[in-house]
């Protein structure tokens, strides 16, 4: 088959295959390949490592004058908050944790679908996200990659990312695979994970992922499990590929394949990426240093390899290509004039940005700020605009220039944070910072006035006393803090990749502290990764957790303050005090860039990693050890109130399907959305299981007094367990389900509660 270079193939004619059919059109289209050529498909080429892409399998090709292309290629190109060095052409998109707490899987799906757009149009066929890897310690680096500390949760919206990337021809890689929760040491860790635990919680997003999603692409990550490193592991190929039936191919991580084992391809591995054995990217291409997988041929002749796991691997390959019709065409660069960021575009990134602000607190109904009643009241009014994170500065969380990878230890974050560092950032085209988004709110109000101020001194700590004596005028505080973590390939404001600590960054917590000793009337945001310490909780009357927003995080912000858009976020991980989680990050690694990639290569492990909590990841910690939280998981106000009533339950045993049905009303005087929970409290055979399990949730708009009649359906699946006798996911066989509904995952929230027999 020819490559057509000039097909006019817009994404409305895109032609999906089912995979059967992609199976037989990839065995026809092999026919004429020879082993050789097989084998070139599986490993890539660093020839063009940090251009438009990360990583490359090179096009074949036959003819010297007049080229005649047999393959085009593939181009892999990260990640999960659009596609990485393009320069600010293509949009940037909220952190992956972001679109978590919107709870909105119809909107994460529009994310994915405008993700893949713009992936396509620029000609990278494998575009590297979603990161579904745990937020199982909170100072882990790259939490805000993923989507939250929940399985389920995490299982069900990375198949909206996945379907609506794939949706636009993109092929989408789920990654990491698997028990990569954690920077420090990541490509020389070893994960101890016992077997129900690896099943229940850190397979379950992969799961989802195939059977739901329909992922073409999974990558392997670069730390061990029970002592061997994924790249050569057997989990590849028992778990992904046999249990959960995974019809795509499986990549490494960058330079994850870190010797010439020939387990890797008999364990599953399909593409060594980026395939260079040298482990320094800028002298690594294929011409100098071919990769060894091009001994391949000799594996196969010595036996060591089976001719079979070539055609295998060649095979997925090329039929998820078939079954995305990336065969055909694809398109290359006759798209780069095209406008990428459009008002369509930017109004979606400020819908994330706004819908992912999370109200945590609203003593007297401090917020929404009611603009036209301050300007009726006909008198001066002051807004203080304190903490450098509402302001512009060097480092918002946009991609570093190169030599910054080098000296990244001198990044300070200065400024507005919007996104972490690492594979997940992108080069920004425009950010909006807070004090943009809300100056445009209170232009045109003539008796409102704002006074921004924020300062950072020697020491990076935020200038207080200024602070104070602003405060001490003013009627109302906005007080914005951060903190800041990022992929291990980095080092910025003292992190290097995880967060050695949770606290907000310049001596943030005392800025609130003694501000809230002065002023009544203060309101905190937060803009983080993840958890952070507010033991000043207390003493302030609003808080919104604004997570890493995105190029649109300053609008979006200033929409939810002034009551343009009513908060519904809420929390995809609990909050709690460091020592309250059952595993912490303990002696960040030490910074040391050519150390690091002289060591790239793995000869003993520096760190074991102990799942030792089981089961118990997050919230289900500290709901079995009855710790009382700062937040708890899934918490989220609104400026309306909402009452859920009516619950009835059903199990149809032919369907193996639990029905839970119920009402919600808005009962407060705004239009708003809310989330419903639900949670199973599973039959007494199922022992050391978490008290309560997250197996649904779905959320409503509702106009004041509106009410909706709800349906939440759980499959068999979810209500399944992992029995490692029969090493499968099995339906307890007596007992009773105790399923309850509500609006977070506190007890005292979950306020409708039946039981259902399943015999
Ligand atoms: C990261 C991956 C990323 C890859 C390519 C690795 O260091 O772990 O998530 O996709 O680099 O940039």
């Amino acid at each position: 088959m020819e490559v057509d270079e000039k097909k006019d193939n817009t994404q409305s004619k895109l032609n999906f295959l089912s995979w059967e059919d992609a199976k037989n059109e990839a065995k026809k289209y092999l026919q004429d390949f020879t082993l050789k050529e097989k084998i070139s498909l599986m490993y890539g080429s660093a020839l063009n490592p940090m251009k438009r892409c990360v990583g490359q399998i090179e096009p074949i090709a036959y003819g010297f004058f007049n080229k005649k292309v047999k393959f085009a290629g593939i181009k892999f190109g990260d990640g999960p908050t659009g596609p990485r060095f393009q320069k600010g052409l293509t949009n940037s998109w909220p952190a992956p944790i972001n679109l978590a707490s919107t709870f909105n899987r119809e909107l994460i799906y529009e994310v994915g679908k405008a993700q893949g757009y713009d992936f396509y149009h620029i000609g990278i066929n494998v575009a590297l996200t979603p990161c579904i890897n745990l937020c199982r310690v909170p100072q882990g680096g790259r939490i805000f990659e993923g989507y939250g500390e929940n399985p389920f949760l995490t299982g069900e919206l990375c198949v909206e990312l996945i379907k609506g990337i794939q949706s636009n021809g993109v092929i989408a890689c789920a990654k990491h695979f698997i028990g990569n929760e954690q920077e420090k040491y990541r490509i020389a860790s070893n994960s101890i994970i016992d077997e129900r635990t690896l099943m229940e919680i850190y397979a379950e997003p992969f799961y989802k992922a195939i059977k739901k999603g329909d992922v073409g692409c999974i990558m392997c990550s670069y730390n061990a499990v029970n002592g061997t490193l994924l790249f050569k592991n057997k989990l590849m190929k028992e778990i992904l590929k046999e249990k959960f039936g995974f019809n795509g191919f499986i990549i490494s991580d960058w330079y994850a394949v870190n010797d010439d084992s020939p387990d890797s391809v008999n364990n599953g591995l399909d593409i060594n990426m980026p395939g260079t054995i040298n482990k320094l990217p800028v002298i690594s291409n294929s011409l100098i240093n071919p990769s060894f997988w091009s001994k391949l041929p000799n594996y196969v002749e010595q036996n060591l390899i089976k001719e079979e796991k070539i055609n295998e691997a060649a095979e997925r390959i090329i039929s998820t290509m078939f079954k995305f019709d990336q065969i055909k065409y694809f398109p290359k660069n006759e798209y780069y004039s095209q406008n990428f960021i459009t008002e369509e575009s930017k109004k979606l990134n400020r819908k994330v940005a706004a819908e992912s602000n999370i109200l945590l607190k609203n003593e007297n109904n401090i917020l929404p700020i009611d603009l036209k009643k301050i300007e009726e009241q006909n008198k001066k009014y002051k807004i203080a605009l304190l903490g450098i994170d509402a302001f512009k500065g060097n480092f918002y969380g946009q991609e570093p220039s190169f030599s910054n990878y080098i000296t990244s230890s001198k990044i300070k974050a200065d400024g507005h944070l919007t996104n972490g560092y690492g594979s997940g950032t992108t080069t920004y085209n425009y950010v909006v910072v807070p004090y943009d988004g809300i100056k445009s709110k209170i232009n045109n109000c003539k008796n409102i006035e704002l006074v921004p101020y924020a300062k950072l001194d020697k020491e990076e700590n935020e200038d207080i006393e200024t602070s104070k004596k602003i405060s001490e005028t003013c009627d109302l505080v906005l007080i914005f803090v951060h903190s800041i973590s990022g992929e291990g390939c980095l080092r910025i404001a003292n992190s290097y990749g995880d967060r050695s600590d949770l606290d907000v960054l310049h001596n943030g917590n005392k800025l609130i502290e003694e501000i809230s000793q002065i002023n009544q009337n203060v309101i905190v945001v937060i803009n983080s990764p993840g958890p952070v310490n507010m033991d000043w909780k207390d003493k302030v009357k609003g808080i919104i957790f604004g997570g890493l927003a995105g190029p649109e995080s300053g609008n979006g912000i200033a929409d939810v303050l002034f009551g343009d858009v009513n908060p519904s976020g809420h929390l995809p991980f609990v909050i709690g005090k460091k020592e309250q989680y059952p595993s912490e990050i303990k002696g960040i690694q030490e910074y040391d860039l050519l150390g690091s990639l002289k060591n790239f290569k793995v000869v003993e492990f520096k760190d074991t990693v102990k799942y030792d909590e089981g089961l118990f990841i997050g919230q289900y910690w500290f709901d079995k050890k009855d710790e009382i939280p700062t937040y708890y998981f899934g918490y989220g106000l609104s400026y309306t109130q909402f009452e859920f009533s009516d619950l009835i339950c059903n199990y149809d045993k032919n369907l193996k399907k639990l029905t839970a049905k119920f009402k919600v009303k808005n009962i407060g005087n705004y239009d708003g959305s809310t989330v419903a929970f639900l949670y199973l409290t599973f039959p007494s055979e199922v022992e050391n299981y978490p008290v309560r399990v997250l197996k649904g949730f779905d959320k409503y708009l509702l106009k004041i007094n509106e009410i909706k009649e709800c349906s939440i359906d759980v499959e068999e699946h979810d209500l399944s367990y992992y029995d490692i006798n029969s090493k499968d996911y099995i339906l307890p066989k007596k007992g009773n389900y105790k399923i309850f509904v509500g609006q977070n995952s506190n007890i005292k929230d979950l306020t409708l509660i039946q039981e259902v027999s399943i015999e």
